[in-house]
């Protein structure tokens, strides 16, 4: 037996997607109910993205998170470009109409957003357990779970899929779905040191023994990467031989890489993955449980927002008017942003990453970036895909008719 409970909008994960839009929907009157099925303190630690579009953090700043990220976030107007013994800055706002990103850490985003929610009240459940989604072909869909042993059904008129690539509600769908999707022969080992960041703005290193990138999450702390095998296993890592694989990757010619204790680690596979369309019925997904980017355009976290705050325009029109014009072009709206983004984090991670032995591939490679770091309108087209299009910029400017 289950107990039955009636929410407008019930959105299965509190990751970056499923809380952000949480708010959205709140801030504009639409009752939501959100489901996580891990710990609130798990989830607030899970150590992931960090570079946050401007765009991303005007959506965080609208729903009333943004002050502790204007506080403690680093706005940055530039990156660097290291390849061939040689660094160069690509000065992003100066090529992109004055537009930056924020180095703000993913863990951070959760956690304003979860505080928001409970301080306003509002339901967030953690630790359901047996969540299933139901009926998302009529008007009534529901998910079912479990919370602290009792079974409920949460009744809706919508179901946000916001649960991540492991999550149920794409698997709920699949059938319905088209995937493209393709596996990168490396992964990225990452590391969280103690210790000041070397450089004041990202550096992304080519080297002949695989990619390194610089990153931080503080004035305190950096964040710090290095390419390595897909099946590379963490135990063949010391702290020694991860430094050492650092310093020879980006070693620049006066100037030092500071090391500092190791505070956290870990390895990420690389993948592309896209699901098409992003909706079915009643049940939408958004974020990584509709698609996946490598890492290396800082894309991933930005993604689920912008998904997100296209799903809550649509749902609030549908919520509030009975019109789903918003809610039918949901899936076209954000797929034409999401192959952009996949296009340019495809091309950022064959740009720098050791692909195989054939060293025509890297004479190709470096040859793009000498091309990126000496033409103003290549540089140009890798900055405005940094610092992130605007949502709905997808209009060709030189059109001259269509059939
Ligand atoms: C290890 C790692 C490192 C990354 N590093 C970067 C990076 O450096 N830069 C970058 O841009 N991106 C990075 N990403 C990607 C970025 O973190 C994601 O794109 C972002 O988290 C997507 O947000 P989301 O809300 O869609 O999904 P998620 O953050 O995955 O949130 C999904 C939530 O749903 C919950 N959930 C899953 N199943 C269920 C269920 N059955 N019921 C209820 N809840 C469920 C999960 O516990 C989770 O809290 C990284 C990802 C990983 C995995």
């Amino acid at each position: 037996m289950s107990r039955a409970i009636r929410t407008q909008v019930a959105i299965v994960g509190a990751g970056p997607a499923g809380l952000t839009l949480s708010c959205l929907l709140a801030k504009a009157g639409i009752e939501s109910v959100v489901l996580e099925n891990r710990s609130r303190s798990y989830v607030e630690a899970r150590i992931r993205a960090g570079v946050l579009e401007q765009g991303t953090a005007e959506v965080l700043e609208s729903v009333g998170v943004g002050e502790r990220m204007h506080r403690e976030g680093i706005v940055h107007h530039g990156i660097h470009l290291q390849f061939a013994g040689e660094r160069h800055r690509v000065p992003l706002s100066e090529l992109a109409d004055g537009r930056s990103i924020v180095v703000y850490g993913q863990t951070e985003v959760v956690k304003d957003l979860i505080k928001a929610r409970l301080d306003a009240g509002l339901p967030l459940r953690f630790e359901v357990a047996d969540v299933s989604v139901h009926d998302i072909e009529t008007d009534r869909p529901s998910v079912r779970f479990s919370d602290d042993g009792e079974r409920f059904e949460l009744v809706c008129e919508a179901i946000a899929g916001c649960d991540g690539f492991h999550g149920i509600c794409r698997p709920a769908i699949a059938a319905n779905l088209d995937t493209f999707s393709r596996e990168y022969p490396f992964a990225w080992l990452g590391i969280l040191a103690d210790v000041e960041p070397s450089s004041d703005e990202l550096v992304y290193a080519h080297h002949e023994r695989g990619f390194a990138l610089l990153s931080l999450r503080s004035p305190q702390r950096s964040r710090l990467y290095l390419q390595c095998g897909a099946d590379e296993r963490l135990e063949n890592w010391s702290d020694a031989r991860i430094w050492d694989e650092l310093q020879r990757r980006v070693a620049l010619e006066g100037w030092t890489l500071e090391e500092g204790a190791i505070l956290e680690r870990g390895i990420t596979g690389m993948r592309s993955f896209v699901t098409t369309p992003m909706q079915h019925g009643r049940l939408f997904l958004a974020g990584d449980a509709a698609h996946i980017v490598p890492p290396t355009g800082a894309k991933g976290l930005n993604l689920a927002v912008g998904d997100v705050t296209i799903l809550a325009d649509g749902l609030i029109e549908f919520l509030t008017t009975k019109s789903d014009v918003g809610l039918a072009d949901y899936s076209a709206r954000c797929l034409r942003r999401v192959w952009r983004a996949e296009q340019f984090s495809y091309w950022m991670t064959s740009t720098l990453h050791r692909l195989g032995d054939d060293p025509f591939d890297e004479q190709m490679q470096l040859s793009q970036l000498r091309y990126l770091v000496s033409s103003e309108a290549a540089a140009r087209s890798l900055a405005e895909n940094y610092v992130g299009l605007p949502v709905d910029h997808f209009a060709p400017w030189a059109a001259v008719g269509s059939a």
